[in-house]
């Protein structure tokens, strides 16, 4: 077994209820961190804190919503309250509202930038403030494969997603000289509530598009994502990692 290699760290998930950002929280408190687990259902981060604690990880719950920026400055004081630092943030919250383009409401396109790109913003600019002073710190954004090949029916979610990718790099290079690293991972189709309600023949579809041969868990997206915040990634920034079987290449 490697021996964990985040111990000391502090790291916050959004989105850490379910799905991908539970996966990520499990992952980087085995490997050691304190992980601050943030989302809007305070029962399922209790379930979180529980399972990571039964599996001998520490994490704690935070009522978060990114798109919220009082929330979010909330969440962020909470935190360097009581740690006095953050070395790693996981911006992974994130929705959908499918439609095509024509059929889109204002709300469905509001919703999913706020979410998405607003509070991908708000969470990297509230804790990019004490990695500055402390001339260390990892992001790692959660944007999609959607976002780099585009799909119809999701004109805001892949809007959102390509937002993030010149986001990331544009982050990359305004603090790279403070010793802090952002990188972007971006998912192929990952089997979660997001992409729950499926029929045997669409899913077959899709797993014949996929070199390996098989739809992601979210462990493969979480194992990626403590790479990038662990110090084997230390000379890696601005890049976006797809997480995807070979889907998009
Ligand atoms: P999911 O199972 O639906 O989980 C989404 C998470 O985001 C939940 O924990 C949810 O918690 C949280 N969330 C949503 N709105 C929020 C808000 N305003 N503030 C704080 N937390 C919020 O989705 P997933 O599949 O794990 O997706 C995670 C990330 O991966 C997303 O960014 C998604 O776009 C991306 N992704 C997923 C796939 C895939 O195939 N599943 C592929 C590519 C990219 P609450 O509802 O409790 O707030």
């Amino acid at each position: 077994m490697t021996e964990p290699t985040l111990r000391g760290k502090v790291s916050l998930v959004t989105g850490a209820s379910r799905g991908i950002g539970r996966a990520i929280a499990r992952t980087l408190a085995t490997a050691g961190a304190t992980v601050v687990v943030g989302a809007r259902d305070s029962a399922k981060l209790e379930e979180v804190v529980a399972e990571v604690g039964a599996a001998g990880g520490r994490a704690l719950p935070l009522r978060l919503d990114v798109a919220d920026r009082a929330s979010v400055e909330a969440a962020f004081a909470a935190i360097l309250g009581e740690h006095g630092r953050i070395d790693h943030l996981v911006n992974n919250a994130g929705i959908t509202r499918d439609n095509l383009l024509l059929r889109m409401k204002p709300a469905e396109w509001d919703d999913v930038l706020a979410t998405n790109l607003t509070g991908t913003f708000l969470c990297t600019q509230a804790a990019l403030r004490p990695m500055l002073k402390q001339r260390a710190g990892r992001i790692v954004n959660v944007t999609s494969v959607v976002g780099l090949a585009g799909n119809a029916g999701q004109a805001n979610y892949a809007a959102s997603k390509a937002g993030i990718v010149g986001f990331t790099k544009s982050i990359a290079r305004e603090v790279a000289s403070r010793g802090i690293t952002v990188n972007a991972v971006a998912p192929g189709f990952i089997e979660t509530d997001m992409t729950g309600a499926m029929t045997e023949k669409a899913r077959d579809a899709i797993v014949s598009g996929i070199p390996l041969g098989r739809v992601g868990r979210p462990e493969d997206v979480a194992g990626v994502v403590a790479f990038l915040v662990s110090d084997a990634a230390a000379y890696v920034t601005g890049q976006v990692l797809a997480v995807d079987g070979g889907f998009h290449m």
